[in-house]
Order: structure tokens, then sequence, then C-alpha cells
């Protein structure tokens, strides 16, 4: 490394401290969900402290991030039974307060802007929560629970079409864009002041949300189509535009399939060739002989990672295409996997990022709206549209 390399990974350390990081999108507690996290002393310290995932207290310190999103993602299978899906989206709420209230002197409810900036003055770290994927939300009035329970975007829906709008991973393009509950659901998440999140859902519904939502919106964990085209998981330059139009953000997904079509490609086919070979076994996904040779082939066959290059490569193309006040981060660290690019694997690394802005001449002021003001001028609207 360069000496100016060393001196902008200083300077990018201290802006790191400085601002208020806001992340779109970590997937944490569905990951404790996963490693079977308990609410009992055993268990207390992994949020602060752990080998695994991409997030804990101390790293999250290490890299400067005050304000990740917390997200209480639903899979698709519980949209067979919504009354199950918010069973489940409450337990993870609920573990997410209880981390709060065993580290009260570490992490914090992050429940508006202002609240957050308390707190970050105060050296905790707050916790916006998030839901992903709208399957718990069966009535109009379940928005206000959410709300109430600490919820303040909503994914409108995830994998799969739901009952409120289409996916972007989905054929079936049950709704042709929203569904009319869905709709419905978009004027209430305007008046209850409940971040409206288009991540995931397809190219229709994000017009028929722009068209229907009298309050700006993000896009908490996607990237830009041009550098994966054809993929509708990410937004296309016309949507950027449209999106920036209606003062919403767009918050960059580190994930390297997200952030580089050719590595996109060499993970499906890589997929694509574990499913071939557990068919032609007679082997189902969840039989522990599986694992083994999917194990192996993830050995045989290493996947490319991208770069924080690439991370600001993304970022570089929305300012090209809309300026610098409509892009924010929204990495789905705990997320993606083994995907991450090199450079910024967790929570600990954001300045890694921040030093290569700083590198290609972002001014301090520009990585202030990257870090969290971009965000917060749509949240704050929002909460300015649900009072009136
Ligand atoms: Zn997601």
């Amino acid at each position: 490394m360069s000496q100016t390399d060393d001196a902008l990974l200083a300077k990018a350390e201290k802006l790191a401290k400085k601002f208020i990081i806001t992340d779109g999108h970590v997937d944490f507690p569905y990951r404790l969900y996963a490693e079977k996290f308990k609410l009992d002393d055993a268990h207390a310290n992994i949020p602060v402290s752990s080998e695994k995932g991409n997030f804990d207290y101390e790293r999250a310190k290490k890299g400067g991030l005050d304000a990740p999103f917390m997200v209480a993602f639903i899979p698709a299978s519980y949209q067979d039974d919504l009354g199950k899906a918010k069973v489940f989206a409450d337990s993870l709420i609920d573990m997410v307060h209880w981390i709060i209230d065993r580290h009260p002197d570490k992490f914090a409810r992050g429940d508006s802007p202002s609240m957050i900036e308390r707190n970050t003055k105060k050296d905790l770290i707050s916790f916006p929560l998030a839901l992903e994927n709208g399957a718990p939300v069966k009535t109009l009035e379940d928005v206000a629970y959410f709300y109430q329970r600490g919820i303040r975007y909503i994914t409108l829906t995830h994998a799969k079409d739901n009952h409120i709008c289409d996916s972007s991973y989905d054929t079936a393009r049950t709704w042709n864009g929203l569904s009319p509950f869905g709709f419905e659901m978009v004027k209430e998440m305007n008046r209850v002041g409940m971040i409206i999140d288009v991540s995931h859902i397809s190219d229709s519904a994000f017009y028929q949300v722009m068209q229907t939502s009298i309050a700006p919106v993000l896009a908490t964990h996607s990237s830009c189509r041009k550098f994966t085209p054809g993929w509708e998981r990410n937004m296309s330059d016309e949507m950027i535009v449209e999106l920036a139009k209606h003062d919403g953000v767009i918050q960059i997904n580190f994930g390297s399939s997200f952030l580089d079509g050719n590595i996109n490609a060499i993970r499906d086919s890589n997929r694509a060739q574990v499913k071939r070979l557990l068919f032609q076994l007679h082997l189902t996904e969840d039989d522990p002989a599986a694992k083994k040779i999917t194990n192996r082939f993830v050995e045989d066959h290493p996947e490319p990672y991208a770069t924080v290059q690439t991370v600001a490569d993304h970022i570089d193309h929305v300012k090209s295409l809309v300026g610098m006040d409509y892009v924010g981060i929204g990495s789905d660290l705990d997320g993606v996997g083994d995907s991450l690019p090199t450079g910024l694997k967790d929570v600990s690394m954001y300045p890694n990022l921040l030093a290569e802005l700083l590198k290609r001449g972002y001014s301090e002021d520009d990585i202030e709206k990257i870090c969290y003001k971009n965000v917060w001028r749509v949240w704050n609207k929002i909460n300015q549209v649900a009072a009136q």
C-alpha cells in the first residue's frame, strides 16, 4: 500500500467515526435464528463478540457503524400461512428487543433519525427494525401494529409473489405489479409513516408504487442493473431516475452477484451444476450426504468476489445518473453468505469503501450524504407526510 493510500485510509477511518453510518440492510436477526440463538445467558454475548457472521458490536465499533437496519426476514414459505408469518416476525423482533435490553450500554432502539442521533452521542449502536417480506401484514391494521413494535420499513415481498405484489425473482406475475391490497397498503404505509422498501419487487410493482406513494421510498439493498444486465433484482437506469425524481434513495447491496454480472452468471451456473449432480445421485438438498457433495463442489469451484472498487463503481453510476443525493449503503451483510467483496467482508470494513470514495475525489459532504444524510432526508420526509 502506498503512502497516499495509508493517508486516505486514516482519513476514511476518521470520517467513519464522525458520520452516523446507517446501513439499510443487515440480516443479523435471521442469521441468529438460523444459528439457533436462544434468549439466555449462554447466548447473550454473541451480539457483542462473535467469530461467526458479519455483524457484532466489536466489529461494528471498529467500522464506525451506528445504525444498521436490523431485518426481520420472513422466507416465502411463510406466505402459505400469514398468521404463522406474523408469529415468526414477532419472534425476530422480540429477539432484537431482548438483545437491546441485555446490553443497554451498547445497543438501543433506533425508531427515528433524532433518536439515533441521541444514541450516537451516547456512543450506542441503534437498531432501527425492518420487515423483509410483507407476508405478516395480513390486514391494513398490521402496518400500525408493526410500526408500534419498532419496524420502520417493510420490503413489500421477497423471493415470491405474495398477497401484496409481484417479486422480481418470480415468473408467475400474479398481479402484474401490486395487488388491490398492495395499493391500499402503500397508502396505509404513507399514513402511518412506514418506509416503503422497493427492493425485491418486480419492475411493474415498482412503477405502481411510484405512482401511488405520496412519500419518497427506499430501495434498501439493491444495486445497479447496468452491471448485471437483465437481472431484475437490481434497478435499471430508468428506475433509478424515477426513484430520484420522487426524492427516493438506492442503497447499494454488497453481494458480489449484485455487483458484477459475470460473477452472477458463474454463481448461477455453479448452482445449476450442483442441482444436476444431486439429481443424478437421487439426493435432495437437505440430505446430509448432499451437504458433503455441495461443500466439495464449492471447494473445487472457488467463486470470484467483487471488490471495494466494484461497490464504488455502483455509487459512481448512481451519481452520474442523478447526482449525489440519491445513493446510500444497504450492504445485506449476514444475508448474502460467502459472496462479499474483498475488503468488505464484515461491519468493520466500511472505512475501506470511504477511502476508495476519497480516492475518487468524493468530498466529505458527499461521503456524509452516502453514509446517512440521504436516507435520513427520505425518512424525515416520510414522517412529515405521515404527520400531515
Ligand atoms: Zn433481501
